[in-house]
């Protein structure tokens, strides 16, 4: 299966993706997480995205690209992938799919996260991530057994500077302008599967299993 997870910021994405890549056997590829990783092991091309990444901006395109390009051709992405935060300009999405074609290969289905935006607010603000292993949890909605500290892992969990609220209005902005028109996209190509974001972590998740049955 591949499966391509849209959605606004805080909608769930990640949340959701870390329970299909286990369920389905996936192989997770997040751009965001990527570039934070990247930033980590103190590469140019972290260092690069995470300036735009901390004002909450889109990082350009070309630079997105090819981290996704050299991904995909690794081999345990062949089979089967799911692409969380990517694409988000139609320039991506054209590229992802010049990708897939050179590769013989095409995408099973595209879900979109759909919740609204006081709702976004509220998840963003609340948000910890995993140092250590890119966990996420939420200070009132998915709090960790032990405070800032990691259920998986251990590690220790903090804010991302850009969960931040100018940052968060400033990532909203952009995905109206810039992401949304990709659900335009995926729409004629009849591969959109709209979910209700605005429910239980469970909620959500038992209807895209429903919506992904008989998919492989
Ligand atoms: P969220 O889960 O809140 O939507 P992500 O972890 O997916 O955030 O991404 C964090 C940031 O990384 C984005 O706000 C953006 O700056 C950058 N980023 C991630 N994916 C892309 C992409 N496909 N194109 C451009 N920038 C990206
Ligand atoms: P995205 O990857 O789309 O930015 P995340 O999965 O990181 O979204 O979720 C954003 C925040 O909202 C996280 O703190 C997460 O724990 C919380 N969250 C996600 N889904 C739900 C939900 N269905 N109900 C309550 N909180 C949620
Ligand atoms: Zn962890």
């Amino acid at each position: 299966m591949k499966l391509l997870v849209m959605g606004p910021p805080g909608a769930g994405k990640g949340s959701q993706s870390q329970k299909l890549i286990a369920d389905y056997e996936l192989t997770h590829i997040s751009t965001g997480e990527m570039f934070r990783r990247s930033y980590e092991r103190g590469e140019e091309i972290g260092k690069k995205a995470m300036a735009y990444i901390n004002e909450g901006n889109l990082v350009d395109d070309d630079i997105t690209n090819e981290i996704v390009r050299k991904r995909l051709l690794k081999p345990d992405a062949a089979r089967c992938f799911l692409l969380d935060g990517y694409p988000r300009t139609v320039t991506q999405a054209e590229a992802l799919d010049d990708m897939l074609k050179e590769m013989s290969s095409s995408l099973t289905a595209v879900i979109n996260i759909v919740v609204d935006k006081d709702i976004i607010l509220e998840r963003m603000v609340g948000r910890r991530v995993c140092k250590s292993c890119g966990h996420t949890y939420h200070k009132t909605f998915k709090p960790p057994k032990v405070e800032g500290v990691c259920d998986q892992c251990g590690g220790t969990l903090y804010q991302r500077v850009d969960d931040q609220l100018e940052s968060v209005r400033n990532r909203l902005k952009i995905y109206e302008t810039k992401t949304k028109p990709i659900i335009d996209y995926y729409k004629g190509r009849g591969l959109l599967i709209n979910i209700n974001g605005m429910q239980s972590f469970e909620a959500v998740y038992k209807d895209i299993q429903k919506a992904l049955r008989g998919l492989r």
